[in-house]
């Protein structure tokens, strides 16, 4: 068994990027590990900067991970801002990090190249992450791609520490899926909730089917053949399919004289059938709110007991105390 940590920002609702690169591995790896999953609302508070709808997403993202199988009597969930030991943690791994390694992180580079306004918050949440990790001496992070560099960063900070101050934190590794590692958005680029290009888990049948109608396409004439491989719509369609069913559909791209809106038609229908459980499941949830509020409770009461053992030990390491 081994230390699973992981988190998901409440910056709007989860989508089917977070569930297939993220979550699904969360609720595989919480059966024979001890998984600690949390809701990353300091992060969040880099985007969204509306008390209320952080509050609102904090519980959307929360009933969002029950309802699609988190077992709080396997793992426990939690929010990041009731470990105050976290951000303790991070103040002492901010010294010591030098500014060249965060200069280099994607999400803040990215900012920039777009000549969007930055704020220091976002410039140093490598450091608020490696904290995250570092302080449930966490082995694993099961993550998408777009987050393998930050754990990069992680393990840099915690070599460094370690250097300086003698064996203290646990060096984590990512966990990445090969076949979901960066599910692409209704417009072909990363599914993200900040790019309004997301396929939602939960809503109305009628309300997804509308999202999934807006995935772009190719104006391909019907009788052309097309390669499947690289088609975010393909891609889309394989996250539900057996491998039988992908190569009926990439032989279909290949022969040519099928529509887009056949495909689009198969992905709202397998994902209906795929979410439907999990769709029941939140409407029940949704009634038992005090519940989710225990599960947050204890999950908080249990993950500060792990973060608080971990930030004495740097404490002492570094002359704290
Ligand atoms: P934001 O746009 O606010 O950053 P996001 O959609 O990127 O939101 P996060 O909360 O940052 O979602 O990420 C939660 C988890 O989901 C992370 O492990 C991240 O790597 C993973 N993830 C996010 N988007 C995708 C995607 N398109 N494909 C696969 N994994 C993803
Ligand atoms: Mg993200």
């Amino acid at each position: 068994p081994c230390r699973v940590l992981s988190g998901i920002q409440p910056t709007g609702r989860p989508h089917w990027g977070n569930y297939f690169g993220a979550i699904r591995q969360y609720i595989d790896l919480q059966e024979n590990n001890q998984g600690f999953y949390f809701i990353a609302d300091l992060h969040a508070l880099t985007t969204v900067r509306d008390a209320e709808a952080l509050r609102q997403h904090v519980i959307d993202t929360s009933l969002d991970l029950l309802a699609l199988g988190l077992d709080p009597k396997k793992a426990t969930l939690f929010v990041q801002s009731q470990v105050p030991e976290v951000s303790e943690l991070c103040w002492i791994l901010l010294s010591g990090t030098p500014m060249g390694l965060l200069q280099r992180c994607v999400a803040y580079k990215e900012k920039m190249d777009k000549g969007l306004p930055a704020d220091a918050g976002l410039f140093s949440y490598p450091v608020l992450q490696a904290a995250d990790i570092l302080a449930y001496d966490s082995q694993l992070v099961p993550v998408g791609a777009d987050q393998v560099q930050h754990i990069e960063v992680c393990r840099d900070i915690a070599q460094r520490f370690n250097h300086q101050f003698g064996d203290t934190f646990v060096l984590p590794n990512a966990s990445v899926l090969d076949d979901s590692a960066k599910v692409p958005g209704t417009d072909g680029e990363k599914m993200s909730k900040s790019y309004d290009n997301t396929l939602p888990l939960f809503g109305t049948t009628k309300k997804i089917r509308k999202q999934i109608m807006r995935i772009t396409t190719d104006s391909r004439p019907m009788e052309d053949p097309k390669e499947p491989e690289g088609d975010h719509l393909y891609q889309l369609f394989s996250l539900f399919a057996s491998e039988d069913q992908k190569q009926e559909m990439a032989a279909k791209y290949r022969g040519g004289g099928f529509g887009y809106g056949e495909v689009k038609k198969a992905v709202a229908e397998a994902s209906e059938e795929h979410f439907a459980k999990a769709r029941e499941k939140r409407l029940e949830l949704e009634q038992n709110l005090d519940y989710v509020h225990q599960v947050l409770a204890d999950g908080a009461t249990r993950a500060r007991e792990v973060a608080a053992g971990v930030l004495s030990r740097a404490q002492k390491a570094c002359g704290l105390r």
